[in-house]
């Protein structure tokens, strides 16, 4: 089994229609991120589907995507009401993906609307006590000036981590049960999430492919295969700095483990299993 920790399969079956029969087939965990109605609903049936079968779990997300205000900001509140009801209604695996985007200009002239949003979503995290899926681009600031929230979550997903190694570290000492997922910018050189990824603790490390949005070089956009490539260049760094890990069938092992105590899933709970996982 392999577990992929952000995919968006409903914006993946619009460009690969069969794309949840080969999630199916190839057995692969995942968490499935929506930010409206019908395409938590289309999500919903999905994960029902699979779990008739006895397929690969999908765990429902839902949250306010940080770049929607900067297009719509009707449409962001109302996903944080839809996301009220979805909570206290028992029918979502965790919160998200919500945080912050501040890469340009035009998101960051939404920074008061993204606090006012985020501010929200953690409020419904914390009363349902469900993990949250931390989206930060040129925001990591964000997660210190929040990790206090963040401690009392039972875990945290930061999503294509963009922080350094230090930085990491430094939340897991604030008390954050946090875990860090690496997608396709480790098999594209990226130095700073390549030496985060080579150097935490295995049992914190997530893989994802943020299907179909962040595509290898030369494709269209990114599909559940690609978790083997990711997977492979986490073990390839992995080994370099002679750390745990560096097989793949380790890092499969180890992120399968950290998807389940990140979600809680298997019957773990998710604050107590990440915890006894932090050292790897
Ligand atoms: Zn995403």
């Amino acid at each position: 089994m392999a577990s992929d920790a952000h995919a968006h399969p409903r914006d993946l079956s619009l460009r690969e229609p069969d794309s949840e029969a080969v999630r199916l087939a190839s057995g692969v965990r995942c968490a499935a991120s929506s930010w409206n109605g019908e395409e938590f609903r289309y999500l919903e049936r999905l994960a029902a589907a699979a779990e008739a079968a006895g397929g690969p779990a999908m765990v429902l997300c839902f949250g306010a995507h940080p770049q929607l205000p900067a297009s719509d900001l009707g449409a962001a509140r109302r996903a944080v009401a839809l996301l009220g009801e979805f909570a206290a209604a028992g029918r979502l695996g965790a919160v998200g993906e919500a945080g912050f985007d501040l890469f340009d200009a035009g998101y960051r002239a939404t920074e008061a609307e993204q606090t006012e949003l985020f501010e929200s979503q953690l409020e419904i995290a914390r009363g349902a006590d469900l993990p949250l899926v931390l989206h930060l681009r040129r925001a990591m600031h964000k997660a210190f000036s929040y990790s206090r929230d963040l401690a009392r979550l039972p875990a945290v997903v930061l999503h294509s981590y963009p922080g350094t190694l230090r930085e990491a570290e430094d939340l897991l000492k604030r008390g954050v049960n946090a875990y860090f997922s690496f997608g396709t910018t480790v098999a594209l050189n990226h130095k700073r999430a390549m030496e985060a990824c080579a150097l935490l603790p295995l049992g914190r490390l997530l893989v994802e492919t943020d299907a179909p949005y962040q595509p290898l070089r030369g494709r269209e956009c990114s599909s559940w295969g690609d978790l083997r490539a990711v997977i492979a260049a986490v073990a390839a760094l992995r080994a370099e700095a002679g750390r745990a890990g560096g097989a793949a069938a380790e890092v499969e092992a180890a992120t399968d483990a950290a998807f389940s105590a990140a979600f809680g899933l298997d019957g773990g709970a998710p604050s107590a299993e990440g915890k006894s996982s932090a050292r790897g």
